[in-house]
């Protein structure tokens, strides 16, 4: 082991990954605060509720917002166990990974999944989706995810969202790789479950999920005829946390410490969402300029840059390369995208112009050493497109 030592700290590798991500030195620090009994101390009852309403009104909504002490599978996993009762018609947007992966929660609670499959490489059309729920709009909630990262594709949420509930569809939407690095406005999308996680634009390390609830879908769980099937991936437990000053479970109390920390981080980032969308414009300028092939035709999230494994060579070998000379993990991808692209996480603490002009400066010499041939340098592609 070889540990590098930047921003004074210890690792091994730049984590240039689409999540989890870099995690700032005020955020690591704030995971070892003194722990007080979480369950005990109504003051961490204060923190955790304060912390819950920083999230939501970074989300823009008036809506509660609920952090969960398990990684952002959860929150998926909690938004429809919480919501889907036996025999439940729920509509799976799926043009990703993540986008038909929601098919299972769905069925594993009971619910009946109908896919509504568009090709993945764009984002879902909003006017076709419109025509097809014309005719056939009888669900009780829709799956929607905003950023599917495994391609990177994004969903228009701020359209699609309230194009269901004219119909009177409740949204599940999951926005764990794209919530801060691309604007949302929940309550004016009228979301009603979003859901987020620690480990990707937050920037803080992998293990929290949250929640942000509307008050349609806090109605639609009251009138469940049936139990949620489940205590840990149950919205429900948490009902009356703050009355009772009582957790359904013990929180994570440093993990939420760091949570904390992370989102004043972003609180106080004026400028993240531009840095985001100019950091992203660059990658794929720099990209294309190259002579790659970027994965996606359009619905390019600002947050990861996904392109295509030139020919000549596998994504195993750069991935490896990248490693092993450079020390930055890039990653690839999974599902039907295995072997086929390479993605650069640039969201969060990642998204900074030097760690990804690093990038692509190791990705030239990566590429040169692998005999592919770029038509020009990506570094400065990257860096010659950036605004002033
Ligand atoms: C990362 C991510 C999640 C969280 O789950 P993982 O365990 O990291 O896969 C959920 N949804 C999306 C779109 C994500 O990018």
């Amino acid at each position: 082991m070889t540990p590098g030592n930047r921003k004074g700290m210890f690792y091994m590798y730049k984590i240039m990954t689409p999540g989890p991500t870099q995690v700032a030195e005020n955020v690591r620090l704030a995971r070892s605060l003194p722990c007080t009994n979480p369950d005990l101390d109504e003051d961490f009852v204060e923190f955790y509720k304060e912390t819950c309403e920083k999230i939501s009104r970074l989300l823009h909504t008036k809506n509660e917002t609920l952090i969960l002490g398990g990684e952002g599978i959860l929150g998926l996993e909690a938004a429809c166990a919480s919501i889907t009762e036996p025999g439940d018609q729920v509509l799976v947007l799926d043009n990703g990974i993540y986008g038909k992966g929601f098919a299972d929660f769905v069925s594993m609670y009971g619910g009946i999944p109908s896919l509504y499959t568009v090709d993945g490489r764009s984002p879902i059309d909003v006017t076709e989706l419109e025509a097809f729920l014309s005719k056939s709009h009888d669900y009780k909630y829709a799956t929607v995810v905003h950023g599917d990262t495994p391609s990177g594709v994004l969903n228009d949420i701020g359209k699609l969202c309230p194009l269901l509930k004219k119909y009177g569809i409740l949204t599940v939407v999951d926005s764990v790789s794209a919530m801060f690095g691309e604007e949302v406005r929940a309550d004016r999308a009228q979301i009603d479950l979003l859901c987020g996680g620690s480990q990707k634009v937050v920037s803080a390390p992998p293990g929290l999920a949250f929640v942000t609830i509307s008050a349609d879908a806090k109605k639609a769980i009251k009138e469940r005829k049936t139990p949620i099937a489940s205590f840990y991936a149950n919205l429900k437990v948490f009902e009356h946390y703050y009355e009772e000053k009582w957790f359904p479970y013990t929180m994570p109390i440093s993990d939420i410490y760091g949570l904390r920390a992370a989102i004043d981080n972003i609180e106080a980032d004026k400028d993240i969402l531009k840095r985001h969308a100019a950091i992203g414009a660059a990658a794929r300028y720099a990209v294309t300029k190259a002579g790659l092939t970027l994965y996606l035709k359009s619905g390019f999230s600002s947050t990861v840059t996904v392109f295509e494994v030139p020919k000549g060579t596998t994504d195993k070998a750069i991935l490896t390369s990248m490693k092993k000379d450079h020390k930055i993990l890039l990653a690839g991808s999974f599902g039907s995208l295995s072997g086929k692209v390479i993605r650069i996480g640039h969201m969060g603490e990642n998204a900074n112009v030097s760690d990804m002009a690093e990038v692509f400066g190791a990705l030239d010499e990566v590429f040169a050493k692998l005999g592919v041939i770029l038509k020009t340098s990506l570094k400065t592609a990257f860096l010659g497109s950036l605004p002033g």
